[in-house]
């Protein structure tokens, strides 16, 4: 299933109305084969390192990731094919947690996001500041409007606390 919307692109120099287009798949194995470009039972071997988004590394087999990603009950990745931004991703919507899913797709539009960092890690990190401000503001209006959406809801008191000092 594809969607688009229409959304502001910061550059450098100026902010431009840019399509995104997101492509939803049913399963898991799909997205994989997808963002690998590889028949998934060709994929036990692969080793998948990255950054931890706290400026560490780590090293997972393939089943370790995919064990990870069913936990999550999430994933994506953006790419940009033939000048189109894209944001690819699967969600088991009955396992995730909204905050997991909000944070994703914000952490793939901070990839969108031009100049691209260097290293992975740090674009890695540039993309992750982008899901911890969705993920704050996303927490803040639940408690502030009253949006229930999990059993737990979220608790901010130590952020009010803190601003209160
Ligand atoms: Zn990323």
């Amino acid at each position: 299933m594809a969607f688009r919307y229409k959304c502001d692109q910061n550059t450098d120099m100026n902010t431009k109305k840019v399509e995104i287009y997101f492509y939803r798949y049913d399963t898991l194995k799909e997205i994989i084969e997808e963002h690998y470009q590889t028949p998934f039972n060709e994929l036990s071997d692969f080793q998948v390192c990255g950054g931890d988004g706290r400026g560490g590394e780590y090293n997972l087999t393939f089943e370790e990731m995919i064990e990870n990603i069913k936990l999550m009950a999430c994933f994506g990745f953006a790419c940009k094919q033939d000048g189109k931004n894209e944001i690819h991703f699967w969600v088991d919507i009955d396992n995730v947690d909204p905050i997991d899913f909000i944070g994703l797709i914000a952490h793939e539009k901070g990839h969108l996001l031009r100049p691209w960092k260097k290293t992975s890690i740090d674009e890695e990190l540039k993309a992750d500041r982008y899901a911890d401000t969705a993920t704050l503001a996303f927490k803040v209006a639940c408690d502030v409007l009253g949006i229930i959406y999990s059993k737990e809801g979220y608790d901010i008191t130590g952020c009010v606390d803190g601003m209160q000092e």
